[in-house]
């Protein structure tokens, strides 16, 4: 195999072949990939089907805590869990600009291998294209994903209502600043690494103590503020949060001091909002706590029938500011 990628291995022909049987069959290979077909038939689910699709072109592709594989498994299958959905199944599709170095694409390969085992996920179907030099950016990656929502799960946008809390899993707006500070070279002064993860085991840990979940939604491009005030907006309500509850770590804030950016409106990449009402709210937190990645779970605001549609931060000096949602880009290729 030639230390760089070339035209011919995205040309169908025998180069295609060999990368698709030395990498992606060696790594990702599995009895629904091996039918080598041009669709692959998928077993029957357990419950009504949900499906995703999301494109990553983030830079630097490799980044603290993952790279741009990592993140494309992570990104789909969050987008199912937040719904309710038990993620099963993965499509890939790869853009490569000619010269990208196999090494790269060998090493985005495996950990593309290894998240789709942490998620419990397989890849079913895949495609490369690669394009000529200075056509596109190193690799973009596209991942489908599929998956069932079992019987008695209703979660969605516009279901929060007034009396309901809503819960975080951890530290706001690590993903978003560890790109940032690694882009802007100051990560040498910050410990930042990336909040990505697949969230799809700590959500089945709620489902498992209550069914009464209303909404969950990842945080990402926007960040919480901005996903909070969708979701306000979706269900009509007002969300209050409170700034003395939020879990921003030292680095982050820190970071965004130095870079002017509020953590608010920072992507994650391993976080979930969760809103259930408040009498649901202890054994979900306790459960989300039992898990790797919601140990630092909190409390940050609650459901109120006041200001429908907005969002609201009860400051640490006691003032109220409204929280709007962002404009623009803020962070462009930042997943
Ligand atoms: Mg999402």
């Amino acid at each position: 195999m030639s230390e760089k990628i070339l035209l011919s291995h995205g040309a169908g022909g025998g180069a295609s072949q060999r990368l698709i049987d030395d990498l992606f069959m060696k790594k990702l290979g599995n009895e629904l990939l091996l039918q080598k077909n041009d669709a692959t038939v998928l077993p029957e689910l357990p419950g009504r089907i949900a499906m995703s699709t999301d494109s990553f072109v983030i830079q630097p592709i490799f980044f603290k805590g993952g790279d741009i594989g990592k993140l494309a498994v992570c990104g789909t299958v969050n987008d199912l869990a937040v719904q309710g959905a038990e993620p099963k199944f993965l499509t890939l599709g790869l853009i490569i600009e000619e010269g990208f170095l196999f090494s790269d694409l060998e090493r985005i390969v495996g950990s593309i291998a290894d998240t789709c085992a942490q998620a419990g996920v397989k890849i079913v179907a895949g495609d490369t294209k690669v394009v000529n030099r200075g056509q596109a950016d190193g690799i973009y990656i596209n991942t489908t994903g599929v998956g069932y929502v079992p019987r008695g799960r209703q979660v969605g946008g516009s279901l929060a209502k007034p009396g309901d809390v809503v819960i975080i899993n951890g530290g706001i707006g690590e993903h978003g600043m560890a790109v940032m500070s690694q882009r802007s070279g100051i990560d040498w002064e910050t410990d930042l690494v990336s909040d990505c993860a697949p969230l799809n085991g700590l959500i089945t840990e709620i489902f498992k103590v209550t069914p009464n979940v209303h909404v969950m939604r990842d945080p990402t491009r926007g960040g919480v503020a901005t996903t909070l005030n969708e979701i306000a907006g979706q269900s009509g309500v007002g969300i209050k949060l409170v700034e003395a509850d939020l879990p921003i770590s030292q680095g982050v804030l820190g970071a965004c001091e130095m870079l002017g950016f509020d953590p608010l409106y920072v992507a994650n990449e391993g976080k979930v909002l969760v809103i259930v009402p408040a009498a649901e709210s202890e054994e979900v937190l306790a459960a989300m706590r039992r898990h790797p990645l919601g140990k630092k779970s909190a409390v940050i605001g609650e459901v109120v029938a006041e200001h429908p549609g907005m969002v609201t931060l009860r400051t640490a000096f006691g003032g109220e500011r409204i929280l709007d949602m962002m404009e623009g880009e803020l962070l462009p290729r930042i997943c």
